[in-house]
């Protein structure tokens, strides 16, 4: 994804700048302390977006740890099978049939 043109302005005004180390914990590790962080944060929302647009997958966003969100995934869609159709003259003296 091109996250180019995605704004990012609202990161001057995160609660946890400079703070980068507790919002990417050790496997197992606490998120306690960055979740109280995101808790208090004025552009949570805003960050919450920004993470789901751009795809993160690490890390602690908008008081979640990525890797707790349930990745919404494409429903399977069954394949639709071709009608089979008769011949073209067959389809014609039907509509002309149909028209007439
Ligand atoms: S919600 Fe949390 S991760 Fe997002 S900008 Fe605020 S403090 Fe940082």
């Amino acid at each position: 994804m091109n996250n180019d043109n995605i704004d990012t302005s609202w990161m001057a005004d995160a609660a946890c700048k400079g703070q980068t180390a507790i919002f990417y914990p050790e496997v197992g590790g606490t998120t306690d302390a960055a979740r109280a962080i995101c808790a208090e944060c004025p552009v949570s929302h805003k960050c919450f977006s920004y993470s789901a647009r751009t795809e993160e997958r690490h890390g602690v966003w908008a008081g979640q740890l990525l890797s707790d969100r349930a990745i919404p995934r494409p429903k399977y869609v069954r394949p639709i099978e071709p009608i089979k159709h008769g011949t073209s003259g067959g389809y014609l003296a039907h509509k002309n049939r149909a028209t007439a």
